[in-house]
């Protein structure tokens, strides 16, 4: 996975460590389709990673 951060590391905007998103879907936000749905809440996760529950899944 290493060379995948690297690889995100210049339009990474959100450090890592505290990126839930990333850490669960296992991609950044802007990178899901949009139509997307949150597992928890099921609504649409914009485009700021933010849906209806604002866990983005957690
Ligand atoms: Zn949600």
């Amino acid at each position: 996975m290493q060379h995948l951060y690297k690889l995100l590391e210049k339009k990474r905007e959100i450090p890592i460590e505290i990126d839930d998103h990333f850490r669960l879907f296992g991609k950044e936000p802007w990178e899901v389709d949009y139509g997307e749905k949150c597992p928890v809440c099921d609504v649409r996760i914009d485009e700021y990673g933010f849906c209806s529950c604002g866990s983005s899944g957690d």
